[in-house]
């Protein structure tokens, strides 16, 4: 009998383990199945141009089905909940799965109606999010008739997705307004809940530093509690108030809704506990996670959801063998920042080693740490060709190791 192998989300996590997993067994040694809810994958970093005319969203989204491999089994209904107890998922059209491993990558999503007022008068008119295609396309329409105002961009509360994408979105405003002529009519500040403009020192140091040059104002260790799209007001829990005309947002994030009705897989968020080295859910042994459905402390982030491919695949042959499993998986994360202009930063970290300064992917590399460039801006460019073909598929990228690379970074400047 064939292993039966259930995955749940498929997106770039599911997507990339379907494909991973087919090209691994004999479809005699292992049955695979994939849900999710609709047909229409979005490569996410891609939004970040979308309100910038820079891409259409026609051009970020394909069929999911067409991105896995022949021999995979594709339900496009909505997952209702798992049943740890009995090993199966119960779909929304009534199938039951039952399963000898479950790979959760349902990701995360957005809940703006939790910040109060966010969903009230304003939003969608002067109140937007970049972080989903409707939001994206209507922050364009309202971007390009925007001549001049308070220009706020706010994380309500940590963790996000990408947590650079808002910065990369401050910066590329102030490109996208100079270039309109009106950036010198236009007051922008950067709003965060962090005590600097990143997570970690050194790369906070530079983005700030980021921020200054180009005349973007930062406020640290804001608690938004409410928006009040009516008056243009941002308030803090601690009273606070930031006044805007345009306010541009990223929502509270939590896991999928079905992870609280399905008993024992998920936390208070709905994000489900995971080994940060092995990716075995604490749940269950035969419950796998990865990509940002997963607790662990590394960025959510589509390339820290490649990286974690190899390990998880190691890690349920291992399972299905009988054998222990390896904690490989070192949290390692890689982004490039757009800063406008044609130029990018490049960060490489992971859980043990913040982002440095250096070459990557090694000390002859050709791409500058935590330094712009333009040759980032043409690896930002090309990763979009690279996740269609490259990590969906499934395959790694080459010359870019899946374990954070020491070589090359300046490791004497790490102050944590
Ligand atoms: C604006 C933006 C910019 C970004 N930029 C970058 C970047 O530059 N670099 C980078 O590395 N990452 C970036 N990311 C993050 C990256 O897109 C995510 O981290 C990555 O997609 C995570 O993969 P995942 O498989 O965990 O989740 P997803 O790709 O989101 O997939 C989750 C899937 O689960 C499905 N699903 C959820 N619940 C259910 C249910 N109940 N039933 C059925 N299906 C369900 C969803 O439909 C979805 O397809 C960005 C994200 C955003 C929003």
């Amino acid at each position: 009998m064939p292993r039966r192998i259930v995955i749940l989300g498929a997106g770039t996590g599911g997507t990339m383990m379907a494909n991973r997993l087919r090209r691994r067994y004999e479809p005699s040694e292992a049955s695979i199945a994939v849900v999710d809810r609709d047909d229409r994958h979005v490569y996410q970093p891609g939004l970040l141009f979308v309100p910038f005319g820079l891409a259409q969203t026609d051009e970020i989204v394909r069929s999911r089905r067409r991105q896995l491999r022949n021999g995979i089994d594709f339900h496009e209904t909505e997952v209702e909940q798992v049943v740890l107890e009995d090993d199966v998922v119960r779909l929304a059209d009534g199938t039951v799965l039952a399963y000898d491993v479950l790979v959760v990558a349902t990701g995360a999503v957005l809940r703006p109606e939790e910040t109060e007022g966010l969903t009230g008068p304003g939003w969608n008119e002067r109140v937007f999010t970049f972080y989903d295609v409707p939001g994206a396309e209507q922050l364009a329409r309202a971007l390009d008739d925007f001549d001049g105002g308070r220009l706020v961009v706010n994380l309500v509360d940590m963790p996000i997705k990408c947590p650079v994408a808002p910065l990369e979105f401050s910066f590329l405003a102030d490109w996208y307004l100079t270039e309109r002529g009106v950036r010198d009519k236009v007051e922008m500040t950067y709003v965060t809940p962090l005590d600097a403009a990143f997570t970690r020192p050194v790369a906070s140091q530079h983005l700030g530093g980021i921020l200054e040059e180009k005349g973007i104002q930062l406020v640290t260790e804001f608690a938004t509690g409410e928006v009040d799209g009516s008056q243009g007001r941002l308030v803090s829990w601690d009273e606070r108030e930031i006044p805007f005309d345009l306010l541009v947002t990223v929502p509270v994030h939590e896991g999928a809704p079905y992870v609280t009705r399905s008993e024992g897989l998920g936390d208070a968020l709905a994000f489900v506990p995971t080994d940060p080295g092995t990716l075995q859910s604490l749940a269950r042994p035969n419950v796998f996670v990865l990509g940002d459905a997963t607790d662990v402390p590394a960025s959510k982030a589509g390339s820290v959801t490649h990286f974690e491919g190899e390990a998880l695949t190691e890690n349920i042959d291992r399972f299905l063998a009988g054998e222990e499993l390896s904690a490989t998986f070192d949290g390692h994360a890689n982004c490039f920042i757009e800063t406008g202009f044609g130029k990018a930063l490049l960060i490489d970290f992971n859980y043990e080693t913040e982002p440095l300064p250096g070459r990557f992917p090694n000390a002859l590399g050709p791409l500058p740490l935590l330094k712009e460039s333009r040759l980032n801006h043409l690896g930002k460019l090309m990763f979009q060709w690279m996740y269609w073909h490259t990590l969906l598929p499934g395959r790694s990228i080459p010359g870019i190791p899946d374990a954070m690379p020491t070589s090359g970074k300046e490791l004497q400047r790490e102050t944590v």
